[in-house]
């Protein structure tokens, strides 16, 4: 099976020595050693903590940022390996969502010159065709055309975010990394962008990766979920496996912060409470890098790390004692 993104041993390596005299170089590990796929038409959740490399692995993605090691293959292409029109095409195939839809929009532009620019830049597009253009990609994220001349600092945030996701559709791209797109909203905001975007990749059969701190923020949109943990992926599966029953402690950990309406579910529902604070992924702990927060740690976890490894069919896990019971959380409630 060819995956649209298929990323294998993806490392990102910053340079954080100090001082020039010390011969001993001193690196924050953001993403270190990573595997996973993307199907076509499928969103894949990359949910953690900040300082967890999630953010790091997208913009990675987005040649944001050089990779120290690894490949990032799209479909079934190494990006690095490629140059000049070809870069420039495949990179167009690839777009981001920001979070804040704040600053990520050029305040002194015009609405239309926001979303105008992408196809300028790319297609030469002009005139009436360019016109046309973007007022369809206004219409189809919602916004009224008669916004084209206004600026960004006179809309609110979804709307902001809508001019956004128009301008991240102005390419057509077949993947679009969407970096906690709605965290900066209101709550209602929230899922009106939400629908927008499941509306958007069923029109246009687009695949996501959806970035979030939580959980709670993946559990609608995604087809698959990636838990990272200090530059490491613990654990990835469904949707559904991931939630119902949950391999890895940390995972247990998320789940369980996962706030339950129902009073009588509460009452039956196992918690393990995550102690403390992420470590500092400048200096993360030897063997496995969670056994210092995990419940369940025993001796062999401090000494040798966890690879991740196919715990069952499709679920993915990297800890010595897989959760055979792990309380998860019922999706649909
Ligand atoms: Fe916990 Fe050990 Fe599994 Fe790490 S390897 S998650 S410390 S049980
Ligand atoms: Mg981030």
């Amino acid at each position: 099976e060819q995956y649209l993104l298929e990323v294998k041993g993806l490392k990102k390596y910053f340079d954080v020595s100090e001082g020039w005299l010390k011969k001993e170089k001193q690196y924050l590990k953001a993403v270190d050693d990573i595997d996973f796929y993307v199907k076509q038409g499928e969103t894949l959740g990359i949910v953690g903590e900040s300082g967890c490399g999630k953010s790091t692995t997208g913009n990675l993605i987005m040649q944001l940022l050089d990779k120290t090691e690894g490949e990032i293959l799209f479909e079934g292409v190494d990006l690095s390996t490629l140059k000049g029109e070809a870069l420039r095409k495949k990179r167009a195939e690839i777009q981001m969502i920001f979070q804040d839809p704040f600053s990520s929009l050029n305040p002194r532009m015009r609405v239309f010159e926001i979303i105008a620019e992408p196809l300028r830049t790319h297609q030469a597009a002009k005139g009436k065709k360019l016109e046309n253009q973007v007022y369809e990609l206004m219409e189809v994220v919602g916004l009224d055309r008669s916004y084209a001349r206004r600026y960004p600092h006179e809309f609110s945030g979804g709307q902001r975010q809508r001019i956004g996701i128009a301008r991240a559709l102005a390419l057509k791209p077949k993947l679009i990394i969407c970096d906690e797109p709605v965290s900066a909203l209101d709550v209602s905001i929230q899922s009106q962008i939400l629908n927008l975007m499941a509306k958007l990749q069923k029109d246009f059969q687009l695949t996501y990766i959806f970035i979030a701190h939580g959980l709670p923020a993946v559990k609608h949109i995604s087809d698959r979920v990636a838990v990272m943990y200090l530059g490491k992926i613990v654990e990835i599966t469904t949707k559904e496996k991931l939630f119902h029953q949950p391999f890895h402690p940390y995972t247990e950990g998320l789940l369980s912060a996962v706030p339950i309406p129902d009073p009588t579910l509460r009452e039956q529902k196992h918690r393990i409470i995550l102690e403390g604070d992420m470590p500092s992924p400048a200096n993360p702990p030897s063997g496995c890098r969670f056994h210092t927060r995990c419940p369940y740690a025993q001796e062999q976890c401090k000494g040798e790390e966890p690879k991740l490894i196919e715990e069952k069919p499709d679920h993915f896990v990297a800890c010595h004692f897989p959760l055979k019971e792990g309380h998860g959380v019922l999706i649909d409630q």
